[in-house]
């Protein structure tokens, strides 16, 4: 079989293929490199198998890839010391078995749009480096000793087989990059793509540039550019913390030290192992996205798979290692798929236990953390009812003086003063008046500010039974246990409505234990959810400009304060002077005066001081 050169057309269908592939993907053209490594790395495994069965003896000699640059010969070489293949396996795995995947594959996707598939990061296999070369070469050597064989292909799809001399048993892939593609014979990309996909393939890979011979390149070929044994491989109880931080400094380029990590090694009868980080996040400056990073049997695959992970755990940053992923689907396929929908399931699951877990051993230190997790916290409770229901004892709310109670531990102290109502505050300065009013009453306040929490309460709410959330400018009556006034009940209503300019204003008299608050305005919790919502839709953008809202507010007057009582007692114009200015006053605490707003405010306190 060796003697005489070989000739031959890979298949019919070449002329089909070649282009298709050469433009397969445009953006991610880099993947080549990814699949001819890995199979280099597949060969040395496999060859690691035979000896672990006592087929092979590789006397101690250390398996290892080259990637192997030469700018002047424009070629990129890819080195194993592996399995090898015969001729005959050459000829059945790389003309047949190769090209009727690498055309199955085609033929699949040809079709579809190429920006919607997961597809494109997994393997067109050994064809995809026809993606960036004119010409492949292969030389070979089978670990039995079998003749060397050399192999040429063209992208045209012919090739040519011959005798070759090859040192030891191996493969070298050549790839002799096409001119359009030169990009690839740059040191800097070719690194750059190693380092993205290669980082954690299980057999050494150095990298080196022919013609460059200075020690320091020597030094730096030394080093394989991968490593073998990713953390997430190692179980949990081997790895110390200063483990889990160097690996994520050194994966994700963050300095900023992760919160903690959850470190999930999954065997069965789900396969699937990784390290999930929670981040610290500075939600003032930075986007919340996280970057989980998805890996097949150490190889990478891709960023942030929304079929794999669920969508909020996405804030999060991490690797996860799927060695059951199908390959060669669409993103479609992967929605559906059992494996998927467990691994995520499990994910969630194990998340949760974190969670619980620090909150009931690591109280303390939960608590310290409690602003750094908990729009993550909030925000997949809201998207997901199971995990809600995994942690609902651990969620805290920060009360007003900066302490924590878990809303089970809130409920339960409100048994006598606010039995099912938990009272927030969206806005310490701004609502200082009301907090101190509860305060007195021994209420706990908790501070809801962040944009998300309008719709975390609603979604509380939802989820357990009878528990209410008000803020506390929405219901003072039920709160401080004011008690109805008897005395002049029209004459103030009257006063404060035509001092509002507000025919329709709701006036309510009631005589409340703080005497030092004459007037306070409250404006109902549900009109008040629905306008915050439509602010916030509207901050969001789209255009969408929120309807004028009905005028919600209402005006308790504090019959037990002395201001009021002496209001009473005051001539007409007086009167009216001071009651339009105590209602601007209460305004206040409501919400921002515009500049006409506050010219007449501070008028009208002029205008009292002349009446003095
Ligand atoms: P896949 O790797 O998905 O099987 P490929 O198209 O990448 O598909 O490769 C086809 C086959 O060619 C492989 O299954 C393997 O048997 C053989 N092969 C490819 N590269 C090498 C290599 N470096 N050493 C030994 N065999 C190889």
């Amino acid at each position: 079989m060796q003697s005489a050169n070989k000739k031959g057309g890979i298949s019919v269908q070449t002329e089909h293929i070649f282009p298709i592939i050469k433009k397969w993907l445009y953006s991610e053209k880099d993947i080549f490199l990814r699949e001819i490594v890995s199979n280099a790395a597949d060969a040395v495994t496999k060859l690691k198998r035979l000896e672990s069965l006592g087929q092979y003896d590789s006397k101690g000699e250390s398996y290892r890839l080259e990637v192997i640059l030469d700018p002047d010969a424009k070629t990129l070489t890819v080195s194993d010391n592996g399995i090898g293949m015969t001729e005959e396996e050459l000829d059945r795995y790389l003309c047949q078995i190769a090209l009727s995947g690498a055309l199955e594959f085609v033929q699949k996707y040809e079709d579809g749009n190429q920006n919607n598939g997961i597809i494109g990061h997994f393997g067109l296999g050994f064809y995809s480096s026809f993606m960036v070369s004119d010409t492949v070469e292969v030389i070979t050597a089978s670990y039995t000793g079998a003749p060397a064989v050399h192999w040429v292909c063209t992208s045209d799809g012919s090739f040519e087989m011959s005798a070759a001399e090859r040192e030891g048993h191996g493969t070298s892939v050549i790839m002799h990059i096409s001119d359009e593609e030169a990009e690839f014979l740059k040191e800097s990309t070719v690194r750059e793509i190693l380092n993205k996909y290669c980082s954690f393939m299980p057999v050494e890979i150095y990298f080196s540039v022919s013609g460059k011979e200075d020690d320091k390149e020597a030094e730096a070929e030394a080093t394989p550019v991968n490593d073998t044994t990713p953390l997430w491989l190692k179980s949990p109880s081997e790895c110390t913390p200063e483990d889990y931080k160097a690996f994520y400094r050194k994966v994700f380029s963050d300095y900023k030290e992760p919160l903690f990590w959850i470190h999930i090694n999954a065997d069965y009868p789900l396969n699937f192992k990784g390290i999930l980080y929670f981040p610290k996040i500075d939600t003032r400056f930075e986007p919340i996205e996280g970057q989980v990073k998805l890996y097949y049997n150490q190889v990478f695959v891709a960023d942030n798979i929304k079929e794999v992970i669920p969508e909020y755990l996405l804030m999060l940053k991490g690797v996860l290692d799927c060695p059951e992923l199908p390959l060669n689907v669409s993103r479609s396929y992967l929605q559906n798929n059992a494996y998927i929908t467990k691994v995520s399931a499990h994910i969630v699951k194990k998340v949760a236990d974190k969670l619980n877990s620090l909150c009931n051993t690591e109280r303390e230190e939960y608590e310290k953390l409690w602003s750094d997790i908990r729009v993550f916290t909030e925000y997949t409770c809201m998207r997901d009812r199971k995990f809600y229901d995994r942690v609902k004892d651990s969620l805290l709310l920060e009360l007003t003086n900066g302490s924590h109670v878990t809303l089970t531990e809130y409920l339960e102290s409100a048994k006598e003063t606010n039995e099912n109502t938990v009272y927030y505050t969206t806005d310490k300065a701004m609502q200082a008046q009301y907090i101190s009013m509860f305060e007195a009453q021994g209420i706990r306040v908790a501070v809801l500010d962040q944009p998300i929490e309008v719709q975390f309460v609603s979604t509380l709410e939802s989820y357990s039974d009878g528990v209410k959330f008000l803020r506390i400018d929405a219901d003072i009556a039920g709160a401080l246990k004011g008690e109805e006034a008897v005395a002049d009940g029209e004459a103030l209503t009257a006063l404060f409505k035509k001092a509002s300019g507000e025919e329709n204003l709701t006036v309510e008299l009631l005589s409340l234990k703080d005497e030092s608050v004459p007037l306070l305005l409250t404006v109902s919790e549900e009109a008040r959810r629905m306008e915050d919502m439509m602010k916030y839709f509207a901050a969001a953008g789209n255009g969408f400009t929120p309807p004028p809202m009905p005028n919600d507010l209402k005006l308790t007057v504090n019959t037990a304060s002395p201001l009021i009582r002496k209001l009473t007692e005051m001539s007409a114009e007086k009167q009216e002077a001071a009651a339009t200015y105590l209602y601007r006053s209460a305004l206040l605490s409501q919400k921002k005066l515009t500049a006409e707003e506050l010219q007449s405010f501070l008028a009208a306190g002029y205008g009292l001081l002349e009446l003095l």
